[in-house]
């Protein structure tokens, strides 16, 4: 049997869970992109490893997707099996899986009244996908309360990583890639000001960024000492336009899909701001957004 006819086998054996030619928009913020072979969600642990050793045994690629906040899927999709955690998500203590919610965890955090993750108030994503990404911003990021992050290897063995052992940098866990983050475990600190603070940041953030509207959060990554977002501004880029995608006007480092947007949209909009800022600033804007 063909490599690709004995895994599509595999799944409709042995996976509850699996989709073929699933159209990624459904899946991402932006609501771009085209489909995947296979979008599948393991139940559990064992199943997400037997997925991992048919998709190896079968050449197949994978790719995992989490809340699909910070991804721009291409329009011709992608090609092979496409995971996705969501049923992954216990919580147990501080202790808490890669499919859990982070906007859920930070709304149950700040009840408990407890500090660590109340500046990322306001930021879409799974657990899985802050710890990859290193969420965060202005008031911190999510590395600086992880105590261990559960991983599965390249060659498919779980470990527990201390927190001094996931070199965490600028938007990135800073692992090799084929890492996937299964749970984390956190140390957060009685704090009575964590409500303030949730409230306070999640004031600004809907004062200063367009979250009525299909985005990926920030395109492009800050240059060392400098704003991207005041950048493309002060480049004159605020409601620059390509199909149905635009800069937005209340923060210019977010792209908005005006709802019929395509990727080639948005691929155009982000080759124009890169080329006005490098023509005016002589900066490189580096990519945040994670194309597919
Ligand atoms: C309105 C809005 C506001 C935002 N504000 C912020 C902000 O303030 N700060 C900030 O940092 N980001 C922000 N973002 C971007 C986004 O929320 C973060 O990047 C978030 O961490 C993405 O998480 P996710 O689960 O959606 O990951 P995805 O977008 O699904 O995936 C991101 C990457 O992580 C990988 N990945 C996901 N889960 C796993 C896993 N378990 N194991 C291995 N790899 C995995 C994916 O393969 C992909 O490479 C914002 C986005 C939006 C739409």
């Amino acid at each position: 049997m063909p490599a690709r006819a004995a895994f599509a086998a595999f799944l409709s054996d042995r996976v509850v869970d699996a989709r073929v030619d699933e159209p990624l928009a459904l899946h991402t913020t932006l609501r771009i992109g085209g489909t995947a072979d296979w979008f599948v969600r393991p139940r559990d642990e064992r199943e997400l490893a037997d997925i991992l050793r048919a998709a190896r045994e079968c050449d197949v690629p994978w790719r995992i997707l989490g809340s699909g906040a910070n991804i721009l899927v291409g329009d011709a999709g992608v090609c092979g099996v496409v995971l996705h955690l969501g049923r992954m998500r216990r919580r147990d203590g501080t202790q808490v899986q890669a499919g859990y919610s982070l906007s859920q965890l930070v709304k149950e955090t700040v009840a408990e009244g407890v500090s660590g993750l109340e500046f990322l108030a306001g930021v879409p994503a799974s657990i899985g996908g802050a710890i990859v990404m290193n969420a965060g911003g202005r008031y911190g990021e999510i590395a600086q309360s992880v105590r261990a992050v559960d991983v599965v290897t390249p060659e498919g063995d779980v470990r527990r990583l201390s927190r001094g052992e996931v070199p965490f940098r600028y938007r990135s866990w800073g692992l090799a890639p084929g890492h996937i983050a299964l749970a984390a475990g956190f140390q957060w600190t009685p704090d009575p000001g964590t409500r303030a603070r949730y409230d306070a940041v999640l004031a600004q953030k809907k004062a200063t960024q367009p979250l009525g509207s299909p985005n990926a959060g920030c395109v492009f990554k800050n240059p060392p000492g400098r704003h991207a977002g005041r950048l493309i501004d002060e480049a004159g880029l605020k409601g620059a336009r390509s199909g149905r995608a635009h800069v937005s006007r209340k923060h210019a480092n977010f792209i908005i899909n005006e709802g019929k947007a395509i990727a080639a949209d948005v691929h155009r909009l982000i080759d124009l701001v890169r080329a006005r800022v490098n023509e005016r600033f002589e900066v490189d804007l580096e990519l945040e957004i994670l194309t597919w």
